[in-house]
C-alpha cells in the first residue's frame, strides 16, 4: 500500500483528484498529517466518512513503532524505529538553545563505507521513502511533544545517494500548510557525490550544503572515505566553489578529528590551502570512537591548536560539541549494536 506522507502537497493533490476528489481536500489532508500530527484517518474529522474509507483502502500512515531510546545526561536522545518491513533505522534529537534539531537517516545501511563510521559493516538495504524521512520528525515530535525547528540530513545514509526522496522530503517539510520548516534550518550532509552537488546548485532551495571534508590529501582521504577514489579533492572544491558562485550560500565542511592522522600542523596548513578564500566555515568534530574502529580522538589540546591555527589563517572554525557521548551517539551505533543482539 502507498504510504500517504510520500506525497508532497502538489503530489497529493493530484492523489485526490485520481480519487475523483477535489484537491483542495489534499489541503485539508496536510493540515491533519503535519500540524495536527493525527495517526489515524478517523481523526480527521472535517473529512467525509467516505473519503477517510477511500484513504484507508489506499494509503498507510507509515506510523513508526520505538524499538530502543536512549536519553543521554546532555538531553540528547537516540531512537531506533521500527521502519514496519523488519528493518531498523536511527535518529537522534538534540537540544540547542535555538530550539530542537533532529538528524535523520536517509537511508537503510550505506554504501560509502567511511572508515571512522558506525555504519560501515552494515550493508546498504534500502534508500528511505520521503514519507520515512518524514515520520522520524513527525515520531519524535509526537514521543516528546515538542516542534522541532531544525533538520540536519547526517544519520545513516548518503543522502545526495537517494537525491529524489531527500529533495521531496524538504518540500515536504518547507510547506506552511505542513511541518513548516523553512529550508535555511534544513542541512545536507554528503560524503562528496560530485554529480549530485551540481544538481543541488541548480534546485532553488537555500539550505546548508556540509562536505565531510576530513583530510586534504587524496592520498589519506581515500584511506578514510573510499568514495574520494571516484570524485578526488581537486574535483570535490571544484564543485563547492561552483555551488557557492551559483547560490551564494555558505558551505559548512566537517573536519573528523583522529588522533594521529589527520590533526597535526601539516594538515591545518593543508586545509589552509584547500579554502582560503572559499565562503565557508569550517566545524572540527571530536571523532566519536566506535568498536573496532581504526580512528580515535584527537586530544582536546591538538584540536583548539588545529581550531587556532586555521582561525588565524582566515578560515572561520569552531569546534562542535560532543553531544550523547555516553549514549551510543555515533551514527549507526545504536543500530549495529541491536543487530548484534
Ligand atoms: S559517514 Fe555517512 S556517508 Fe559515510 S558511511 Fe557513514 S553514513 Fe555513510
Amino acid at each position: 500500500m502507498k504510504n500517504i506522507k510520500d506525497y508532497n502537497l502538489e503530489e497529493l493533490k493530484q492523489e485526490l483528484v485520481d480519487l475523483g476528489e477535489k484537491p483542495f481536500r489534499a489541503e485539508q489532508i496536510f493540515k491533519w498529517l503535519y500540524q495536527e500530527k493525527v495517526k489515524t484517518f478517523d481523526e480527521m474529522t472535517n473529512i467525509s466518512l467516505e473519503l477517510r474509507e477511500k484513504l484507508k483502502q489506499n494509503y498507510t500512515m507509515c506510523n513508526f513503532n520505538i524499538l530502543k531510546k536512549q536519553v543521554s545526561k546532555d538531553g540528547t536522545i537516540k531512537y531506533l524505529f521500527d521502519v514496519l518491513d523488519g528493518n531498523a533505522i536511527e535518529t537522534v534529537l538534540m537540544s540547542y538553545h535555538h530550539g530542537y534539531s533532529i538528524c535523520v537517516s536517509s537511508q537503510i545501511g550505506c554504501k560509502m563505507g567511511c572508515k571512522f563510521c558506525a555504519s560501515t559493516g552494515i550493508n546498504f538495504i534500502r534508500n528511505l521513502t520521503s514519507g520515512e524521512i518524514v515520520e522520524q520528525i513527525l515520531a519524535v515530535e509526537q514521543d516528546e511533544n515538542l516542534r522541532i525547528s531544525n533538520v540536519v540530513f547526517m544519520g545513516i545514509g548518503e543522502p545526495l545517494d537517494n537525491y529524489d526522496n531527500v529533495i521531496n522530503t524538504i518540500h515536504i517539510l518547507n510547506n506552511q500548510k505542513g511541518l513548516s520548516i523553512g529550508a535555511r534550518h534544513i542541512s545536507i550532509s554528503t560524503s562528496g557525490l560530485v554529480p549530485k552537488i551540481y544538481k543541488l546548485a541548480e534546485e532553488n532551495i537555500p539550505c546548508t550544503l556540509s562536505i565531510s571534508l576530513h583530510a586534504t590529501t587524496n592520498e589519506k582521504r581515500s584511506k578514510m572515505m573510499p568514495v574520494n577514489d571516484a570524485y578526488p579533492i581537486e574535483e570535490l572544491i571544484q564543485s563547492c566553489k561552483d555551488y557557492i558562485a551559483k547560490t551564494n550560500r555558505r558551505i559548512s565542511f566537517e573536519y573528523a578529528l583522529a588522533k594521529d592522522n589527520n590533526d597535526n600542523l601539516e594538515d591545518a596548513k593543508g586545509l589552509v590551502k584547500l579554502l582560503k578564500g572559499m565562503l565557508c566555515h569550517v566545524n572540527l568534530i571530536p571523532i566519536n570512537k566506535i568498536e573496532n574502529g581504526a580512528y580515535t580522538k584527537s586530544s582536546n589540546e591538538h584540536i583548539m591548536k588545529f581550531r587556532d591555527y586555521l582561525n588565524d589563517n582566515g578560515i572561520v572554525a569552531t569546534i562542535r560539541r560532543e553531544l550523547g557521548s555516553d549514549i551510543d551517539a555515533a551514527c549507526g551505533q545504536l543500530r549495529r549494536k541491536n543487530l548484534k543482539q
